[in-house]
């Protein structure tokens, strides 16, 4: 069975905890790899390596890590097939899917090979009689990434790119659930000419995050996965001194007007409803049907469920794959069983798939679903697709409004006024007119709202270069000889 270590310094370096986690593939439920687990000892030998090596890599010209973040832009695009193959075999998405994610994370690396642009700061001259002021942004030293299941490629690149551009060193924590893209990643880092020691991987589960959390050296942590652990990564991570951005988890709302075109809001439903069997953040979960559409649209979203190909994601022909792991399989069938016994019409149920071999469940669309069912209040992070029906778009942007997260939300409609009323008027961080998954590219930032975000700068973009770097102001002046005298009054400009 495959043995998956830790890379610390360059290379890898097996896990001395004597704890392991087994890998499965959720396809076939069969155990294909252990993981070693980090010890607190073994977190901070990597944030010594890191650390070591952020002193050399922040002195490296912008042109030079450019040149890095080049080479490994083109590293990883040659990989994209063999990346998405890794991601596919340990979490079940389907091979497509996994590409997808590949090639989103990529466009991060692209941004960031731009960092001598990035990292400009801005020059006042004559601010005050012969004296300039001028801003530059630094790296903070040794930072860390904590990363979730659903995403082991892209989210670990939404984070890496920009903090090792910015010229910091990473330690990053993969999900223990899927932990080989990141090995993949870090053999790509130093195949790009990245010096050893400035990305590291330690594998590990609350053990190695609670030691990185309180790690004196490691100045900041950005993480994304549930919305209870990116809480207590926020308040853990910020009362021990660090910066922290902690993403969480998700309930999007889809609004559908009247007047929307039946068809494509259908599909949109569909393709973002069960994509990645509803294990996405950005994922629609609630349909809000508005009026009078909600029967045509029920009608129309049942009509295209039995033509989703369900199977092992490494058929090219599957749509839609299993869940990461039998545990949570049965959590998802636990909420359509409650939906179910709440009042919510089932559909269509995917329990009937629930019995065969791998972690699979059907695409499951329940109705009336109504505010105060669990379905409704918690993530499910599975193929369930609920529809609560309303009779205005204000009362749709109230339920919205309402839900404790704001991750993404979209509304579909004809109508431009609706459209901008509902982006004004919305509770999200993301927002998608017509288009159901509004993820942003990699030049504006990715984060949401209320319980979907703890901190306040979002992940990658912009932000992530403000998130990954401090400010420093300088004011200068450089006088002729003889002119200075003493003033003790405060400094002014005019
Ligand atoms: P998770 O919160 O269980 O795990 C995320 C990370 O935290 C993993 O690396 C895990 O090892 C670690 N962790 C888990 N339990 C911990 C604990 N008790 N103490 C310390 N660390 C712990 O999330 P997951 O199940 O891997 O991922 C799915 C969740 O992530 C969903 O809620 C989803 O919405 C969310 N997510 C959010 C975004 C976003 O951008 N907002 C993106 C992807 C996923």
């Amino acid at each position: 069975m495959n043995h998956i270590a830790h890379w610390i310094g360059g290379a890898e370096r097996a896990g001395e905890s004597g704890r392991v986690g087994p890998v499965f593939n959720p396809a076939t439920g069969s155990q294909i790899a252990s993981v070693d687990l980090a010890s607190a000892d073994e977190v901070a030998a990597a944030v010594a390596v890191a650390k070591e090596a952020a002193k050399a890599w922040r002195e490296a010209s912008l042109s030079k890590r450019s040149a890095v973040l080049f080479k490994f832009r083109e590293l990883l695009a040659a990989n994209v097939g063999e990346l998405a193959k890794i991601v596919t075999t340990e979490h079940g998405k389907v091979l497509a899917d996994a590409a997808g994610e590949v090639a989103r994370g990529l466009e991060n690396v692209e941004f960031a090979t731009g960092i001598p642009h990035l990292m400009k700061g801005s020059f006042s001259e004559q601010a005050a009689t012969s004296v300039d002021v001028y801003s530059i942004r630094q790296p903070l030293g040794v930072v860390a990434g904590i990363t979730p299941f659903n995403f082991p490629a892209m989210v670990p690149l939404w984070m890496c790119a920009t903090a090792i551009a910015a010229g910091n060193a990473f330690v990053l924590k993969p999900s223990e659930k899927d932990p080989s893209a990141a090995l993949f990643l870090a053999k790509l880092w130093k195949e790009a000419g990245l010096p050893d020691g400035v990305f590291n991987v330690v594998h590990g589960d609350k053990e190695a995050v609670d030691a990185i959390l309180v790690h004196p050296d490691i100045a900041a942590v950005s993480f994304v996965g549930s919305t209870p652990i990116a809480k207590y990564i926020y308040e853990t991570g910020t009362s021990h001194g660090k910066r922290v951005q902690a993403l969480g988890g998700a309930k999007n709302h889809m609004i559908v007007l009247p007047d929307a075109e039946l068809d494509a809001a259908a599909d949109a439903a569909i393709s973002a409803g069960y994509g990645a069997a509803g294990e996405r953040c950005m994922a629609i979960s609630v349909v809000v049907a508005v009026g009078d559409i909600a029967d045509p649209l029920v009608e129309a979203i049942a009509a295209r469920l039995p033509k989703i190909k369900i199977g092992d994601g490494a058929d090219p022909s599957s749509e839609m794959g299993p869940l990461i792991s039998a545990q949570h399989r049965d959590k998802v069938t636990g909420y359509i069983e409650a939906g179910a016994q709440a009042g919510a019409k089932v559909v269509a149920d995917g329990r009937e798939l629930a019995d065969q071999p791998g972690y699979f469940l059907g695409a499951t669309l329940l109705d009336n679903v109504t505010p105060e069912m669990t379905v409704y209040t918690d993530e499910i992070f599975g193929p369930v697709l609920s529809v609560v029906r309303v009779e205005t778009y204000a009362e749709a942007v109230e339920l919205v409004n309402n839900n404790e997260y704001g991750n993404g939300t979209a509304i579909f409609t004809r109508d431009g006024g609706a459209a901008r009323q509902f982006q004004f008027d919305v509770n999200a961080g993301m927002v998608g007119v017509n288009v159901p998954i509004p993820v942003p590219v990699a030049y504006y930032s990715f984060g949401g709202w209320k319980a979907s975000l703890f901190g306040d700068t979002h992940m990658y973009g912009p932000d992530g270069i403000h998130f990954f770097t401090r400010s420093k102001v300088v004011t200068s002046r450089w006088p002729d000889p003889g002119t200075s005298s003493v003033d003790l009054g405060f400094p002014q400009t005019r």
